[in-house]
Protein backbone atom coordinates (compact mmCIF):
# COMPACT_ATOMS: atom_id res chain seq x y z
CA UNK A 1 0.00 0.00 0.00
CA UNK A 2 0.94 3.71 -1.10
CA UNK A 3 2.03 5.27 2.35
CA UNK A 4 1.50 8.86 1.21
CA UNK A 5 -2.00 7.93 -0.37
CA UNK A 6 -2.80 5.98 3.34
CA UNK A 7 -2.00 9.37 5.06
CA UNK A 8 -4.20 11.26 2.43
CA UNK A 9 -6.85 9.65 2.95
CA UNK A 10 -6.35 9.58 6.75
CA UNK A 11 -6.10 13.74 6.81
CA UNK A 12 -9.01 13.52 4.15
CA UNK A 13 -11.57 11.38 6.23
CA UNK A 14 -10.68 13.40 9.26
CA UNK A 15 -10.96 16.83 7.75
CA UNK A 16 -14.29 16.01 6.63
CA UNK A 17 -15.72 14.59 9.74
CA UNK A 18 -14.15 17.62 11.93
CA UNK A 19 -16.64 19.69 9.13
CA UNK A 20 -19.38 17.48 9.77
CA UNK A 21 -19.51 17.80 13.63
CA UNK A 22 -18.97 21.94 13.07
CA UNK A 23 -21.70 22.06 10.32
CA UNK A 24 -24.68 20.25 12.94
CA UNK A 25 -22.98 22.21 16.16
CA UNK A 26 -25.69 25.48 16.98
CA UNK A 27 -25.66 27.87 19.17
CA UNK A 28 -22.03 27.37 20.29
CA UNK A 29 -21.17 29.84 23.59
CA UNK A 30 -24.75 31.15 24.46
CA UNK A 31 -28.37 29.47 24.86
CA UNK A 32 -30.47 30.87 21.47
CA UNK A 33 -33.27 30.61 23.71
CA UNK A 34 -34.73 30.84 27.70
CA UNK A 35 -36.33 27.15 27.29
CA UNK A 36 -33.84 25.61 25.20
CA UNK A 37 -29.77 26.15 24.26
CA UNK A 38 -30.39 24.68 20.89
CA UNK A 39 -34.15 25.48 20.02
CA UNK A 40 -33.69 23.90 17.01
CA UNK A 41 -32.06 20.99 17.36
CA UNK A 42 -33.68 20.09 20.51
CA UNK A 43 -36.99 20.25 19.13
CA UNK A 44 -36.23 18.90 15.40
CA UNK A 45 -38.83 16.66 14.25
CA UNK A 46 -37.63 12.91 14.43
CA UNK A 47 -36.92 12.92 10.50
CA UNK A 48 -34.37 15.98 10.96
CA UNK A 49 -32.76 14.50 13.99
CA UNK A 50 -32.21 10.81 11.48
CA UNK A 51 -30.87 12.79 8.67
CA UNK A 52 -28.13 14.68 11.09
CA UNK A 53 -27.57 10.95 12.11
CA UNK A 54 -27.19 9.36 8.82
CA UNK A 55 -24.99 12.81 7.99
CA UNK A 56 -22.72 12.10 10.87
CA UNK A 57 -22.50 7.96 10.13
CA UNK A 58 -21.45 8.56 6.57
CA UNK A 59 -18.62 10.61 7.76
CA UNK A 60 -17.37 8.87 10.54
CA UNK A 61 -16.64 5.18 9.29
CA UNK A 62 -14.41 6.40 6.68
CA UNK A 63 -12.58 8.48 9.12
CA UNK A 64 -12.48 5.69 11.47
CA UNK A 65 -11.45 3.17 9.01
CA UNK A 66 -8.53 5.39 7.72
CA UNK A 67 -7.60 6.29 11.59
CA UNK A 68 -8.34 3.74 14.00
CA UNK A 69 -6.77 0.10 13.79
CA UNK A 70 -9.50 -1.05 16.01
CA UNK A 71 -12.23 0.01 13.71
CA UNK A 72 -10.20 -0.87 10.65
CA UNK A 73 -9.80 -4.85 11.82
CA UNK A 74 -13.62 -4.82 12.35
CA UNK A 75 -14.86 -3.80 9.34
CA UNK A 76 -12.04 -6.14 7.72
CA UNK A 77 -12.84 -8.85 9.65
CA UNK A 78 -17.31 -8.23 9.03
CA UNK A 79 -15.82 -7.51 5.39
CA UNK A 80 -17.26 -4.22 4.82
CA UNK A 81 -15.86 -0.95 3.48
CA UNK A 82 -16.37 2.24 4.98
CA UNK A 83 -19.11 2.61 1.63
CA UNK A 84 -21.10 -0.49 3.02
CA UNK A 85 -22.50 2.29 6.25
CA UNK A 86 -23.60 4.83 5.10
CA UNK A 87 -26.50 5.51 7.51
CA UNK A 88 -28.02 4.13 10.93
CA UNK A 89 -30.07 1.81 9.17
CA UNK A 90 -26.68 -0.20 7.54
CA UNK A 91 -25.04 0.41 11.14
CA UNK A 92 -27.48 -1.59 12.59
CA UNK A 93 -27.90 -3.99 10.28
CA UNK A 94 -24.42 -4.92 9.58
CA UNK A 95 -22.36 -3.62 12.40
CA UNK A 96 -22.87 -5.92 15.59
CA UNK A 97 -22.37 -4.56 18.87
CA UNK A 98 -19.21 -3.88 21.04
CA UNK A 99 -18.90 -4.37 24.41
CA UNK A 100 -16.22 -4.07 26.99
CA UNK A 101 -14.89 -7.08 26.90
CA UNK A 102 -14.03 -6.37 23.54
CA UNK A 103 -12.56 -2.98 23.88
CA UNK A 104 -10.85 -4.96 27.41
CA UNK A 105 -8.73 -7.22 24.64
CA UNK A 106 -7.73 -4.80 22.25
CA UNK A 107 -6.43 -2.31 25.47
CA UNK A 108 -4.37 -5.11 27.22
CA UNK A 109 -3.19 -6.57 23.74
CA UNK A 110 -1.96 -2.71 22.96
CA UNK A 111 -1.17 -1.29 25.97
CA UNK A 112 -2.03 0.90 27.73
CA UNK A 113 -4.76 2.48 25.48
CA UNK A 114 -5.81 0.04 22.76
CA UNK A 115 -6.40 0.74 19.64
CA UNK A 116 -9.64 2.67 19.39
CA UNK A 117 -8.84 6.04 19.30
CA UNK A 118 -8.92 8.12 15.89
CA UNK A 119 -5.58 9.81 17.27
CA UNK A 120 -2.06 8.73 16.24
CA UNK A 121 0.56 9.98 18.47
CA UNK A 122 1.11 13.42 15.99
CA UNK A 123 -2.40 14.30 16.43
CA UNK A 124 -2.35 13.51 20.48
CA UNK A 125 0.76 15.67 20.79
CA UNK A 126 -0.71 18.69 18.47
CA UNK A 127 -3.94 18.49 20.27
CA UNK A 128 -3.22 18.59 23.69
CA UNK A 129 -5.18 15.54 25.49
CA UNK A 130 -6.85 14.71 29.07
CA UNK A 131 -6.89 11.47 30.70
CA UNK A 132 -10.03 10.02 31.97
CA UNK A 133 -10.51 6.72 33.61
CA UNK A 134 -14.04 4.61 34.29
CA UNK A 135 -15.55 4.44 37.58
CA UNK A 136 -17.39 1.17 36.88
CA UNK A 137 -18.32 -1.14 39.71
CA UNK A 138 -16.77 -4.03 38.32
CA UNK A 139 -13.69 -4.54 36.69
CA UNK A 140 -10.17 -3.13 35.55
CA UNK A 141 -10.19 1.19 35.20
CA UNK A 142 -10.52 1.48 31.42
CA UNK A 143 -8.66 4.65 30.43
CA UNK A 144 -9.55 7.07 27.81
CA UNK A 145 -7.75 10.10 26.17
CA UNK A 146 -9.46 13.15 25.03
CA UNK A 147 -8.57 16.16 23.11
CA UNK A 148 -9.27 19.83 23.38
CA UNK A 149 -11.69 19.06 20.23
CA UNK A 150 -13.58 16.77 22.27
CA UNK A 151 -13.70 19.26 25.52
CA UNK A 152 -15.09 21.90 23.04
CA UNK A 153 -17.94 19.60 22.08
CA UNK A 154 -18.75 17.88 25.19
CA UNK A 155 -18.88 21.29 27.18
CA UNK A 156 -21.12 22.46 24.57
CA UNK A 157 -23.65 19.52 24.71
CA UNK A 158 -23.25 19.66 28.67
CA UNK A 159 -24.03 22.98 28.13
CA UNK A 160 -27.47 22.05 26.07
CA UNK A 161 -28.34 19.77 29.19
CA UNK A 162 -27.93 21.83 31.65
CA UNK A 163 -29.56 24.62 30.65
CA UNK A 164 -32.52 21.87 30.13
CA UNK A 165 -31.79 21.86 33.92
CA UNK A 166 -32.72 24.69 34.70
CA UNK A 167 -29.32 26.06 35.41
CA UNK A 168 -29.45 29.75 35.14
CA UNK A 169 -27.47 32.98 35.74
CA UNK A 170 -27.86 33.76 39.66
CA UNK A 171 -27.11 30.00 40.33
CA UNK A 172 -23.64 28.94 41.96
CA UNK A 173 -22.26 25.51 41.29
CA UNK A 174 -20.82 24.13 44.65
CA UNK A 175 -18.42 21.20 42.77
CA UNK A 176 -18.34 18.66 45.61
CA UNK A 177 -15.89 16.31 44.14
CA UNK A 178 -12.27 14.93 44.57
CA UNK A 179 -11.79 16.14 40.87
CA UNK A 180 -10.32 12.65 40.19
CA UNK A 181 -10.32 11.67 36.24
CA UNK A 182 -14.03 11.21 36.74
CA UNK A 183 -15.39 12.52 33.09
CA UNK A 184 -18.60 13.56 34.84
CA UNK A 185 -17.42 16.42 36.63
CA UNK A 186 -14.57 17.81 34.39
CA UNK A 187 -17.11 17.78 31.33
CA UNK A 188 -19.83 19.32 34.16
CA UNK A 189 -16.68 22.20 34.91
CA UNK A 190 -16.10 23.32 31.21
CA UNK A 191 -19.72 23.59 30.13
CA UNK A 192 -19.99 26.27 33.99
CA UNK A 193 -17.50 27.76 31.98
CA UNK A 194 -18.75 28.30 28.87
CA UNK A 195 -22.11 29.23 30.22
CA UNK A 196 -20.21 32.31 32.88
CA UNK A 197 -21.92 29.94 35.66
CA UNK A 198 -20.18 30.55 39.36
CA UNK A 199 -18.42 27.71 40.56
CA UNK A 200 -16.79 26.74 44.08
CA UNK A 201 -14.48 23.71 43.50
CA UNK A 202 -14.80 21.28 46.53
CA UNK A 203 -12.23 19.01 45.90
CA UNK A 204 -9.53 17.64 48.88
CA UNK A 205 -11.76 18.49 51.90
CA UNK A 206 -13.87 16.94 54.30
CA UNK A 207 -17.37 16.81 54.28
CA UNK A 208 -17.32 19.01 57.41
CA UNK A 209 -15.32 21.68 55.47
CA UNK A 210 -18.20 21.42 52.55
CA UNK A 211 -21.21 21.58 55.00
CA UNK A 212 -19.71 24.66 55.93
CA UNK A 213 -19.23 26.02 52.64
CA UNK A 214 -22.66 25.35 51.57
CA UNK A 215 -23.58 27.27 54.68
CA UNK A 216 -21.45 30.17 53.81
CA UNK A 217 -21.29 30.60 50.07
CA UNK A 218 -24.74 29.71 49.57
CA UNK A 219 -24.55 27.92 46.58
CA UNK A 220 -27.54 26.92 44.85
CA UNK A 221 -26.97 24.27 43.11
CA UNK A 222 -24.57 20.65 44.43
CA UNK A 223 -22.92 18.43 42.01
CA UNK A 224 -22.87 15.02 43.92
CA UNK A 225 -23.09 11.79 43.84
CA UNK A 226 -26.61 10.03 45.96
CA UNK A 227 -25.05 8.89 48.59
CA UNK A 228 -23.18 12.05 49.34
CA UNK A 229 -26.14 14.17 49.54
CA UNK A 230 -27.22 12.40 52.14
CA UNK A 231 -24.08 12.48 53.87
CA UNK A 232 -23.64 15.96 53.37
CA UNK A 233 -27.28 17.24 54.83
CA UNK A 234 -26.61 14.86 58.07
CA UNK A 235 -23.52 16.46 58.31
CA UNK A 236 -25.21 20.24 57.84
CA UNK A 237 -27.57 18.76 60.59
CA UNK A 238 -24.98 17.51 63.22
CA UNK A 239 -23.74 21.23 63.12
CA UNK A 240 -27.04 22.31 64.08
CA UNK A 241 -28.09 23.56 60.75
CA UNK A 242 -31.34 22.46 58.37
CA UNK A 243 -30.49 21.33 54.82
CA UNK A 244 -33.86 23.13 53.73
CA UNK A 245 -33.02 26.08 55.13
CA UNK A 246 -30.14 26.81 52.91
CA UNK A 247 -30.15 28.03 49.49
CA UNK A 248 -29.39 24.53 48.21
CA UNK A 249 -32.32 24.56 45.47
CA UNK A 250 -30.87 21.82 42.91
CA UNK A 251 -29.31 18.45 44.31
CA UNK A 252 -27.23 17.71 40.79
CA UNK A 253 -26.18 13.49 40.87
CA UNK A 254 -24.53 11.06 38.84
CA UNK A 255 -22.44 8.26 39.43
CA UNK A 256 -25.00 5.84 41.22
CA UNK A 257 -28.57 5.08 40.30
CA UNK A 258 -30.14 8.04 41.55
CA UNK A 259 -33.59 9.40 40.62
CA UNK A 260 -34.31 6.23 39.36
CA UNK A 261 -34.60 4.43 42.96
CA UNK A 262 -37.71 6.04 43.91
CA UNK A 263 -37.01 5.77 47.89
CA UNK A 264 -33.50 7.05 47.87
CA UNK A 265 -34.67 10.11 45.54
CA UNK A 266 -37.49 11.21 47.88
CA UNK A 267 -35.57 10.73 50.93
CA UNK A 268 -32.07 12.90 49.33
CA UNK A 269 -34.87 15.45 48.21
CA UNK A 270 -36.98 15.57 51.45
CA UNK A 271 -33.61 16.20 53.33
CA UNK A 272 -32.76 19.21 51.34
CA UNK A 273 -36.24 20.36 50.02
CA UNK A 274 -34.30 19.97 47.13
CA UNK A 275 -35.21 19.26 43.19
CA UNK A 276 -32.72 16.25 42.27
CA UNK A 277 -31.78 15.90 38.64
CA UNK A 278 -29.02 13.58 36.95
CA UNK A 279 -26.76 13.08 34.32
CA UNK A 280 -26.67 9.59 32.46
CA UNK A 281 -23.47 8.28 30.77
CA UNK A 282 -20.36 6.26 30.28
CA UNK A 283 -16.83 7.04 30.08
CA UNK A 284 -16.27 5.57 26.82
CA UNK A 285 -19.09 7.67 25.10
CA UNK A 286 -17.99 10.63 26.24
CA UNK A 287 -16.70 13.40 27.04
CA UNK A 288 -20.27 14.80 27.57
CA UNK A 289 -23.59 13.58 28.97
CA UNK A 290 -26.34 10.41 27.22
CA UNK A 291 -29.00 11.69 29.49
CA UNK A 292 -30.40 14.36 31.34
CA UNK A 293 -33.37 15.14 33.76
CA UNK A 294 -35.80 18.00 32.02
CA UNK A 295 -38.75 19.74 33.77
CA UNK A 296 -41.15 16.97 32.63
CA UNK A 297 -38.48 13.95 34.25
CA UNK A 298 -40.52 13.75 37.83
CA UNK A 299 -44.03 13.26 36.50
CA UNK A 300 -46.67 13.34 38.99
CA UNK A 301 -47.75 9.94 38.18
CA UNK A 302 -46.38 7.64 36.05
CA UNK A 303 -42.62 6.96 35.80
CA UNK A 304 -39.77 9.24 36.15
CA UNK A 305 -37.80 9.78 32.72
CA UNK A 306 -34.24 10.77 31.27
CA UNK A 307 -33.87 12.85 28.10
CA UNK A 308 -31.11 11.53 25.75
CA UNK A 309 -29.25 14.19 23.34
CA UNK A 310 -29.95 12.32 19.59
CA UNK A 311 -28.62 14.80 16.81
CA UNK A 312 -25.07 13.48 18.62
CA UNK A 313 -25.79 10.34 19.53
CA UNK A 314 -27.96 7.15 18.35
CA UNK A 315 -29.61 4.94 21.13
CA UNK A 316 -30.74 1.46 20.94
CA UNK A 317 -32.26 -0.40 23.52
CA UNK A 318 -31.14 -4.54 22.70
CA UNK A 319 -31.79 -7.53 23.46
CA UNK A 320 -29.44 -8.80 27.04
CA UNK A 321 -29.38 -12.13 25.42
CA UNK A 322 -29.23 -12.13 21.19
CA UNK A 323 -28.41 -8.24 21.13
CA UNK A 324 -30.55 -7.53 19.04
CA UNK A 325 -32.69 -4.15 19.11
CA UNK A 326 -36.04 -4.23 20.64
CA UNK A 327 -38.97 -1.92 19.77
CA UNK A 328 -39.50 1.40 21.88
CA UNK A 329 -41.03 0.63 25.06
CA UNK A 330 -39.66 -3.14 25.57
CA UNK A 331 -36.85 -3.52 28.12
CA UNK A 332 -33.34 -4.02 26.82
CA UNK A 333 -29.64 -2.87 27.52
CA UNK A 334 -28.77 0.36 26.01
CA UNK A 335 -26.25 0.66 22.98
CA UNK A 336 -24.74 3.93 21.92
CA UNK A 337 -23.13 5.27 18.48
CA UNK A 338 -20.79 7.79 19.95
CA UNK A 339 -21.32 11.10 17.25
CA UNK A 340 -19.64 14.04 18.92
CA UNK A 341 -15.47 13.40 19.10
CA UNK A 342 -12.56 13.80 17.51
CA UNK A 343 -10.61 11.09 19.76
CA UNK A 344 -12.92 8.27 20.48
CA UNK A 345 -16.24 7.98 17.79
CA UNK A 346 -17.91 4.68 19.32
CA UNK A 347 -20.11 2.42 16.91
CA UNK A 348 -22.70 0.88 18.85
CA UNK A 349 -20.99 0.07 22.33
CA UNK A 350 -23.21 -1.63 24.42
CA UNK A 351 -23.52 0.69 27.62
CA UNK A 352 -25.43 -2.00 28.88
CA UNK A 353 -27.76 -0.58 31.44
CA UNK A 354 -31.52 -1.45 31.92
CA UNK A 355 -34.30 0.67 30.40
CA UNK A 356 -36.68 1.50 27.24
CA UNK A 357 -36.71 3.77 24.99
CA UNK A 358 -39.79 6.34 24.28
CA UNK A 359 -39.34 8.78 21.43
CA UNK A 360 -42.74 10.68 21.80
CA UNK A 361 -42.28 14.04 21.80
CA UNK A 362 -41.98 15.17 25.81
CA UNK A 363 -43.82 17.95 27.78
CA UNK A 364 -40.93 20.34 27.95
CA UNK A 365 -41.22 20.29 23.80
CA UNK A 366 -38.07 18.43 23.03
CA UNK A 367 -38.61 15.60 20.59
CA UNK A 368 -35.32 13.32 21.53
CA UNK A 369 -35.93 9.74 23.09
CA UNK A 370 -35.78 9.29 27.00
CA UNK A 371 -35.55 6.60 28.82
CA UNK A 372 -38.51 5.43 30.83
CA UNK A 373 -37.65 4.65 34.22
CA UNK A 374 -34.28 6.34 33.91
CA UNK A 375 -31.35 4.06 34.50
CA UNK A 376 -32.05 1.57 37.31
CA UNK A 377 -28.93 -0.63 37.25
CA UNK A 378 -26.23 -2.01 34.76
CA UNK A 379 -26.21 -5.60 33.41
CA UNK A 380 -22.39 -6.18 35.41
CA UNK A 381 -23.79 -5.07 38.54
CA UNK A 382 -26.77 -7.75 38.47
CA UNK A 383 -26.49 -9.49 41.61
CA UNK A 384 -27.38 -13.66 40.79
CA UNK A 385 -27.93 -15.52 44.29
CA UNK A 386 -28.56 -19.01 43.15
CA UNK A 387 -29.95 -18.37 40.23
CA UNK A 388 -32.42 -15.69 41.26
CA UNK A 389 -31.00 -11.89 39.98
CA UNK A 390 -31.86 -8.76 41.21
CA UNK A 391 -30.14 -4.87 41.30
CA UNK A 392 -28.51 -3.48 44.43
CA UNK A 393 -30.98 -0.76 43.73
CA UNK A 394 -34.12 -3.05 44.39
CA UNK A 395 -32.44 -4.04 47.36
CA UNK A 396 -32.16 -0.40 47.93
CA UNK A 397 -35.61 0.14 47.65
CA UNK A 398 -36.38 -2.37 50.07
CA UNK A 399 -34.04 -0.93 52.90
CA UNK A 400 -35.20 2.12 52.67
CA UNK A 401 -38.75 1.82 52.50
CA UNK A 402 -38.48 0.72 56.35
CA UNK A 403 -38.99 3.99 58.60
CA UNK A 404 -36.71 4.71 59.94
CA UNK A 405 -33.74 2.97 58.59
CA UNK A 406 -29.93 4.50 58.20
CA UNK A 407 -28.08 5.98 55.11
CA UNK A 408 -25.74 3.70 54.70
CA UNK A 409 -26.15 -0.35 54.48
CA UNK A 410 -24.25 -3.22 52.65
CA UNK A 411 -24.99 -6.30 51.28
CA UNK A 412 -23.01 -9.22 52.07
CA UNK A 413 -22.68 -12.14 49.85
CA UNK A 414 -21.21 -15.18 51.49
CA UNK A 415 -21.47 -19.32 51.56
CA UNK A 416 -21.84 -20.97 54.70
CA UNK A 417 -20.65 -23.83 55.99
CA UNK A 418 -23.06 -26.03 53.84
CA UNK A 419 -21.79 -24.40 50.47
CA UNK A 420 -25.01 -22.60 50.27
CA UNK A 421 -24.63 -18.88 48.77
CA UNK A 422 -26.78 -16.49 51.18
CA UNK A 423 -27.11 -13.04 51.61
CA UNK A 424 -27.41 -10.69 54.61
CA UNK A 425 -28.55 -7.20 54.87
CA UNK A 426 -27.17 -4.85 57.24
CA UNK A 427 -28.26 -1.31 58.24
CA UNK A 428 -28.64 1.27 60.53
CA UNK A 429 -31.01 1.81 63.21
CA UNK A 430 -32.43 3.30 66.41
CA UNK A 431 -34.13 -0.06 66.93
CA UNK A 432 -30.90 -2.01 67.12
CA UNK A 433 -31.10 -3.07 70.47
CA UNK A 434 -34.79 -4.88 69.76
CA UNK A 435 -33.91 -6.11 66.53
CA UNK A 436 -36.84 -8.19 65.66
CA UNK A 437 -39.66 -6.18 64.10
CA UNK A 438 -37.14 -4.40 62.24
CA UNK A 439 -35.49 -7.51 60.53
CA UNK A 440 -38.91 -9.01 59.80
CA UNK A 441 -39.92 -5.89 57.71
CA UNK A 442 -36.59 -5.60 55.53
CA UNK A 443 -37.00 -9.23 54.86
CA UNK A 444 -40.46 -8.74 54.08
CA UNK A 445 -39.30 -5.93 51.55
CA UNK A 446 -36.40 -7.59 50.27
CA UNK A 447 -38.86 -10.99 49.69
CA UNK A 448 -41.86 -8.48 47.70
CA UNK A 449 -39.27 -7.49 45.51
CA UNK A 450 -36.66 -9.91 44.74
CA UNK A 451 -38.63 -12.86 45.77
CA UNK A 452 -35.46 -14.27 47.95
CA UNK A 453 -35.05 -14.63 51.67
CA UNK A 454 -32.09 -12.70 53.15
CA UNK A 455 -30.43 -12.91 56.82
CA UNK A 456 -30.99 -8.83 58.46
CA UNK A 457 -28.11 -7.60 61.03
CA UNK A 458 -29.99 -4.34 62.56
CA UNK A 459 -26.52 -2.23 63.63
CA UNK A 460 -26.80 1.15 66.18
CA UNK A 461 -26.41 4.03 63.80
CA UNK A 462 -22.79 5.26 63.19
CA UNK A 463 -21.62 1.81 62.64
CA UNK A 464 -21.11 1.39 59.06
CA UNK A 465 -18.32 3.59 57.34
CA UNK A 466 -20.01 6.87 55.67
CA UNK A 467 -19.69 6.81 52.04
CA UNK A 468 -17.41 9.75 50.65
CA UNK A 469 -17.74 9.06 46.94
CA UNK A 470 -19.47 6.25 45.29
CA UNK A 471 -21.11 3.52 47.78
CA UNK A 472 -19.70 0.30 47.61
CA UNK A 473 -23.20 -1.02 48.38
CA UNK A 474 -22.44 -5.06 47.90
CA UNK A 475 -19.18 -7.52 49.33
CA UNK A 476 -19.00 -10.78 47.30
CA UNK A 477 -17.63 -13.04 49.83
CA UNK A 478 -18.78 -15.95 48.28
CA UNK A 479 -16.54 -18.98 48.13
CA UNK A 480 -15.74 -19.45 43.80
CA UNK A 481 -16.54 -22.98 43.01
ZN1 LIG B 1 -38.53 16.63 28.57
Amino acid sequence: MNAVAAEGRADKTRARWLETLEHFREDRDAPGSQQYWSPRLDTATRDELRAIQDAKVAAVVPFLYENSAFYRRRLDRLGLVPDDVRTVDDLIAKWPVVDKAEMAEDAIANPPYGTYTAMSETVWAERGWMMFASSGSTGAPRVFRYSHVDREMGAWANARALHAMDFRKGDTVFMVTGYGPHVWAWGVQYALEKMRLPIIPGGGMDARARANIVLRYQPTILLLTPSYALHLGRVIESLGADPRKTAVRTLFVAGEPGVSVKATRERIQDLWGARMVEFYGCTEASPHVGGFSCAASQPETGPVATHLLEDIQVWEVVDAQTRQPVPDGTRGLTVCTNLNTESSPQLRFLVGDYTMLDRTRCTCGRTHARAIGSFAGRADDLINLRGIKMFPTQLEEAVRAVAGSGDEFEIVLATNPDGLDVMTVRLEHASHETPHEVARLVASEVRTRCEVQVAVDVLAPGTLPKTEFKAKRVRDERSKT
